[in-house]
């Protein structure tokens, strides 16, 4: 048995976990205060969590202390649950969570990681959406358990493809592609929310987001997907009469595909845990295996359903893969500690900083950079063509 001490440094990580957590589920609840009546009683319960987590006579005393707190970067409240040999998560420490009352887009792409079950007693807000309270494996238990039992591999990889490739679209579209591609669909869509939507004279319209075609936010002109690597920044500007409005590229780091304005009227998309946990990471698998099979490799996706993401066979080369794009390295390596992958573990080109930090935590983990695979593939293919 093992009894984590409170100063030990598995003791000190839990609790700023346990804070971010926290933080996380007070800042959407903030942002959620004016549609749901017991917002106000959930930020004070997790004005409880993190008092507790942070001790006596430190941190917020009051809900509005911890809101006023979650306008300021993360590391203020984290560090007052302890220091952490080897210093803390940057990643994490830099965070801010509430931009004025709205949620930060830091939110979505960093504090998620953090989600977890906090206490029983806590988990009473039913109305918290999945990605402020669930780890990332327990959205796709909900999503795909019926399919994993059901033991069909194929039906499993066309629903989780299906999802990953229309996470958002015209809902009779959606249905021709439930027939097209014979897949059960496992999630439900609902239609696209207020913030999502660029409202004109001539009808309410709707971006996909050129990397994980899920709707992008719409704040007055600004247009942009909130997951932060994406890196799509756009400008909406109303189009002539009777035509759709269009997007502008802002800044040098967009991508080159500017997406068209769908009409928002019969537009559907899947929920935020679903867009986070299984559509963000399944772009980028999607990416990749297409990138790879042009290298004249083999790929299969999912093969064994939950056990890893990729299996890549080119001539003589044959690896099992799995997808890791933490924003946090910090999160990656705790969450690699407690449950050692099945596979290699691939780091995107945007995450390949993180490789020397994994192999010196977890000398056991065997890690392979998207760039170097590539090269190991190139170079098999072009042995055994
Ligand atoms: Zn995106």
């Amino acid at each position: 048995m093992t009894i984590e001490l409170a100063s030990s440094p598995g003791g000190i990580r839990q609790r700023q976990s346990r804070i971010v957590a926290a933080c996380l589920r007070a800042g959407y609840a903030w942002s959620q205060r004016e549609a749901r009546p017991g917002a106000m009683r959930e930020i004070a319960r997790m004005t409880g969590v993190v008092m507790e987590a942070v001790g006596p006579g430190q941190g917020p005393a009051s809900p509005m202390q911890l809101v006023a707190c979650l306008r300021r970067p993360l590391g203020e409240l984290v560090i007052l649950a302890g220091q952490e040999p080897g210093g803390a998560d940057d990643a994490i420490t830099a965070a801010i969570l509430l931009d004025g009352d709205s949620l930060a887009d830091a939110a979505y792409d960093l504090a998620c990681e953090y989600a977890q079950q906090l206490t029983t007693a806590a988990e009473t807000a039913a109305w918290l959406p999945s990605w402020t309270r669930m780890r990332a494996e327990q959205v796709e238990n909900a999503a795909f358990s019926a399919l994993v039992e059901s033991g069909d591999k194929d039906a499993y990889t066309r629903a989780r493809r299906l999802i990953v490739e229309y996470p958002a679209g015209d809902q009779e579209e959606l249905s021709r592609q439930l027939i097209a591609t014979g897949a059960r669909c496992p999630v439900r869509y609902a239609p696209l929310s207020a913030d999502q939507q660029y409202v004109t004279a001539d009808g309410s319209w709707w971006w996909p987001c050129p990397a994980c075609r899920w709707p992008m936010t719409v704040t007055g002109e600004a247009v942009r997907c909130r997951y932060r690597p994406h890196q799509a920044i756009y400008q909406a500007v109303p189009g002539r009469t009777g035509s759709p409005p269009q997007l502008l590229r802002t800044g040098e780091r967009v991508p080159g595909s500017v997406p068209q304005a769908r009409p928002a009227k019969g537009a559907v998309c899947v929920d935020p845990g679903v867009w986070r946990y299984i559509v963000v990471p399944g772009a980028s698998e999607l990416r990749i295996a297409k990138d790879l099979q042009r290298l004249g490799a083999d790929v299969k996706l999912w093969p064994e359903m939950d056990t890893y993401d990729l299996r890549v066979i080119a001539g003589p080369l044959d690896r099992r893969l799995d997808v890791k794009e933490y924003r946090s390295a910090r999160r990656l390596i705790d969450d690699l500690s407690s449950k050692p992958p099945r596979a290699v573990v691939l780091l995107l080109k945007s995450h390949e900083h993180q490789a020397d930090l994994i192999t010196a935590a977890l000398p056991s983990v065997t890690v392979i950079t998207e760039i170097l695979l590539r090269r190991h593939v190139r170079l098999a293919a072009r042995r055994n063509p």
